[in-house]
């Protein structure tokens, strides 16, 4: 069945384009990143430890392994079954936490779900043979899917977790990475994949007062169960019955555990400096009747419609199989291009109607908040003014109306650009104390930061001991995004300089598919090492360059984060890299075109 457009109200361009300005302008902090602290020496209390399963402590390891994985996330998991597939068995995946999983173990507050349609989220459904349950799954189904993939890939019997990587060093003498670790370990590996994913670190915002405060406080990467009670499966926080809690951030996590933080906390105060795009939810059980009905092939399709639904334009055949938030910007272009019989349009004027589409929908989520919210100056606070996409667009059908409980007390924050500070008793934003028993930190994590910080890696050194981190001090310097010169047996994922797309396991996948390649012709050849050539390097960073795809006008003009360099030059510490200007399409087609070429053409392959 065709997915009908969204009514969506008229709008007034100009007025709205400088209401977006001004509430953008009011953000903006000279600072950017340098505005948050690293939870790390004295604020290592938010991430360095594990309270979920910890791995009991073991002896250290020494042993030689083919592939290790860095990270044991959806890029991990994903590259480990393509490499699987392409026959290659001795991988080793390590991970920090206790279980596969990556963003999926360490985020386990209440009400954690994956905001993107689970049947073209979780990857490799028909490789592993899985259905979700329901439409958008809950967070306990998808790690228990990440262990599943684990299984099915026999992927366990190698892994340790509970493992730090403290150093990445190649060794010229035995043509091996040698892995160092936090727990004494010696491995030495003949390949290295890196994949720690982009949201593996916490961040927190860099207010005075932090170490100060005496009562509780914790990240939500690393919920505290014992404090509020209930666990993820079950999050019935009921020792938050006489507990005033703040939270802090209204970002995609704060929107799924606010409605639990708002039913049981005695009162709850919500710090916003930045209102969310909240649509409904409507999640559904999966019809097994559709379940059944799919043909093989039936995901690849409908990841890439999900991508091309958030990332491109549908054209007059395409029919939007997701059909919820995510696409409709997207579905009601389609619906008015259809309408006018299709005329010939330049690109201006297509960016031109996507403007007007994109400005009507928010238009209709700013009335969404009016419909629900019972007080109008709430509601005028809860409501977004920017374009769609410059901020995480969020789905949750209990968080606008928590705002509507007697104990529920939202703060804007967006004059003083944050809270000010924290002191022993509270948080103080507007020049008010507000006094709490708990904090909690819905701020996020290193995405975008300095990539030694991200990595966590302090030691990642390639042939001579070059380190990767001068090596790329001016710029990313890479083959397709996946591999590097004089880092020989070293692959990359991420967004770093390939195909972008709004879907990450599209993307894993499709780096998966190239990494599993590489390493497999690798071995096929009796080579011992590979890597690319200088000259492919440059060449590869020179097309990256000339043909950037960052759409510069469109993300400096939103409200500062994560995807725009918060606010200031629009440069490759956005979130996305340095993205293949032709897009994810072009990209695919391209890597796909050099593996079939056959020659590993810009590789150095050596006996
Ligand atoms: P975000 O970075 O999106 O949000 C952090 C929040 O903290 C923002 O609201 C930010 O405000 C606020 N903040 C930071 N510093 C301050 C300060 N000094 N004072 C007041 N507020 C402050 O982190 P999240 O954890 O919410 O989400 C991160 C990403 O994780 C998402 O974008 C998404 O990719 C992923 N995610 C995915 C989910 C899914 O369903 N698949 C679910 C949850 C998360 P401001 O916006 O103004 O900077």
């Amino acid at each position: 069945m065709q997915c009908a457009p969204t009514q969506t109200p008229d709008v007034e361009l100009a007025s709205l384009r400088e209401k977006y300005r001004l509430e953008a302008e009011k953000r903006h902090r000279p600072e950017g990143f340098a505005q948050y602290l690293e939870a790390r020496g004295e604020y290592e209390e938010y991430f360095e430890f594990d309270p979920y399963s910890p791995p009991p402590p073991r002896e250290p390891v020494s042993d030689e392994i083919d592939v290790v994985m860095l990270g044991g996330g959806f890029a991990g998991l994903n590259v480990a079954g393509r490499l699987k597939e392409a026959g290659i068995d001795n991988i080793r995946i390590i991970d920090r936490g206790g279980d596969f999983g990556g963003t999926w173990y360490w985020n386990r507050y209440p009400g954690v779900q994956c905001d993107v349609e689970s049947y073209s989220y979780l990857p490799l459904l028909e490789e592993v043979g899985y259905m979700p349950r329901e439409r958008y799954s809950y967070g306990p189904e998808i790690f228990e899917y990440c262990q599943l993939m684990g299984r099915h890939f026999d992927l366990y019997e190698h892994a340790l977790f509970g493992t730090v990587v403290t150093s990445l060093r190649w060794d010229e003498s035995i043509r091996r990475w040698r892995v160092g670790t936090r727990q004494g370990d010696d491995i030495r590996a003949r390949f290295v994949v890196m994949a720690p994913g982009p949201l593996n670190r916490p961040k927190l915002p860099g207010v005075p007062g932090i170490k100060s405060f005496r009562g509780h406080s914790f990240h939500t990467m690393r919920w505290d169960y014992d404090y509020t009670g209930g666990d993820w499966r079950n999050p019935v926080l009921d020792r938050l019955g006489d507990k005033k809690v703040a939270i802090i951030g209204t970002g995609a996590t704060a929107i799924q555990c606010v409605p639990s933080l708002g039913e049981y906390a005695n009162h709850l105060y919500v710090f916003q400096r930045t209102p969310s795009y909240i649509d409904d939810r409507g999640n559904q059980p999966t019809d097994p009747e559709w379940a059944r009905s799919l043909q093989p092939g039936w995901q690849a399709e409908r990841m890439h419609n999900f991508h091309v639904g958030i990332n491109e334009v549908f054209d007059r055949d395409d029919v939007d199989l997701i059909c919820d938030g995510w696409s409709e910007v997207n579905r009601n272009i389609q619906a008015k291009r259809e309408a006018a019989g299709w005329p010939e349009m330049s690109l201006e004027e297509l960016m031109e109607l996507r403007e007007v589409e994109d400005y009507r929908a928010m238009e209709r989520i700013r009335q969404r908040v009016d419909s629900v919210i019972d007080d109008p100056k709430t509601a005028d606070i809860l409501k977004p003014w920017y374009r769609f996409l410059c901020k995480r667009p969020c789905f949750n059908d209990d968080y606008l109306p928590t705002f509507n409980r007697p104990n529920v007390t939202l703060v804007d924050v967006s004059d003083t650009r944050g809270i000010e500070r924290i002191t022993e008793t509270g948080i103080v934003a507007n020049g008010e104390e507000y006094e709490v028993d708990c904090i909690i930190y819905a701020s996020g994590f290193e995405s975008t930061t300095d990539l030694r910080r991200r990595y966590g890696i302090d030691a990642i050194e390639g042939r001579d001991g070059l380190s990767i981190y001068d090596h790329w001090a001016n710029g990313f310097r890479t083959l397709h995004g996946m591999t590097v010169h004089n880092f020989p047996n070293l692959l990359f994922t991420g967004w770093l300089q390939g195909g972008v797309s709004g879907s990450t396991t599209l993307m894993y996948d499709q780096q998966g598919r190239h990494i599993s390649y590489i390493v497999g012709e690798t071995m096929k050849r009796g080579a011992q090492t590979f890597e690319p050539s200088a000259r492919a390097e440059a060449d590869w960073v020179r097309t990256i360059k000339e043909n950037l795809a960052l759409d510069k006008a469109f993300w400096e003009s939103c409200t500062p984060g994560y995807n725009n360099n918060e606010g200031l030059e629009v440069t490759r510490y956005t979130i996305f890299g340095e993205p293949y200007g032709p897009g994810y399409d072009a990209f695919d087609e391209l890597i796909g075109e050099w593996r079939d070429e056959g020659g590993m053409q810009g590789m150095v392959l050596q006996p």
